[in-house]
């Protein structure tokens, strides 16, 4: 019965841009995997920004529990090109690779070292935050603009995410601090040190669109074209594009949790696109 539904309804698909609690989702690796499995999902990637440790805790989970669903080990590293913050998917890198997890460390320390210099700034605005609160709301791991307006929610300055970052967060608002440079060069470079392939993640969602021809030159392996806040143009506009520059499609719903915009699985590839990703990385 259940398989014969599936049948009608099509593909059950594989959705390659997932968060946890491990960056800033609200669902733990454990929590997210079960979703996946009772949405009859094939498999999913979690990427996490600019870590990967909910890997391990969803791998051992699944084997844990005989789940059949596959795990793609991911990450999402935030970069920026000059006012253009570009994200870099990775998948299938080796996610316990020293030089990984050093540069993520690095990362996580300028991540903390940013948050210290957004709360003084909302501070100065009449905002005061509690550094331990917005760290809490991390769960003591990567910290995030989207921590520090759940802080923000809190103390009932703003409603919601979306009103902190357009009010005070975003790029060009007055709580806005620059990240620590980290190059969508270096990020496409670390993850295929790692064996992993690089994708350009949304890229409809780049200021600068001239940014996507410059990022596909750098090296990268794909492009996210299926992505919920794609439109139906720029879907075929990407899909176009990868296939004229030979790259990987790849798509995925970035589910940060239940009332936080998309939903898991908003956007899927089918197995024909895992396949692609399996065998570049064997032609490499
Ligand atoms: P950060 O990693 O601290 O630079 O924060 C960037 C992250 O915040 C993004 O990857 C999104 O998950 C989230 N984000 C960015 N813009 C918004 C927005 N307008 N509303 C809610 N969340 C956002
Ligand atoms: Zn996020
Ligand atoms: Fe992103
Ligand atoms: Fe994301």
């Amino acid at each position: 019965m259940q398989d014969s539904v599936r049948e009608v309804v099509g593909y059950m698909g594989f959705d390659l841009h997932v968060h946890t609690t491990a960056s800033d989702g609200k669902f733990s690796a454990e929590e997210v995997i079960q979703l996946a499995v009772e949405l009859g999902l094939e498999g999913l990637s979690i990427t996490d920004h600019d870590t990967v440790n909910a890997v391990n805790p969803a791998l051992e989970f699944i084997s844990r529990n005989r789940l059949n669903i596959e795990l793609i080990p991911g990450i999402e590293l935030n970069t920026e090109a000059g006012a253009n913050e570009i994200h870099i998917l990775g998948y299938y890198l080796d996610h316990n690779r020293k030089e990984l997890l050093l540069k993520l460390q690095e990362l996580k320390r300028a991540r903390d070292e940013r948050a210290v210099k957004i709360l003084h700034r909302l501070e100065e605005l009449g905002l005061p935050l509690d550094l331990n609160r917005v760290q809490e709301h991390a769960r003591g791991e990567v910290v995030g603009r989207p921590h520090i307006a759940d802080a923000m929610i809190e103390k009932g300055y703003v409603g919601t995410r979306e009103e902190a970052f357009a009010r005070y967060l975003d790029y060009g608002r007055p709580a806005y601090i620059s990240r620590y440079k980290f190059p969508p060069r270096e990020a496409i470079e670390l993850i295929k040190r790692c064996g992993g392939l690089a994708v350009l993640a949304h890229p409809g969602l780049i200021d600068d669109q001239a940014m996507v021809a410059e990022v596909i030159a750098m090296g990268v392996d794909g492009l996210e074209v299926f992505y919920p806040e794609h439109s139906r143009e720029q879907t075929s506009f990407y899909l176009r594009l990868a296939r004229e520059k030979g790259l990987l499609i790849t798509g995925g719903s970035d589910f940060h949790g239940p009332n936080e915009g998309n939903k898991l699985g908003a956007a899927r590839v089918d197995r024909n696109s895992i396949t692609a990703m399996q065998m570049r990385l064997t032609r490499r």
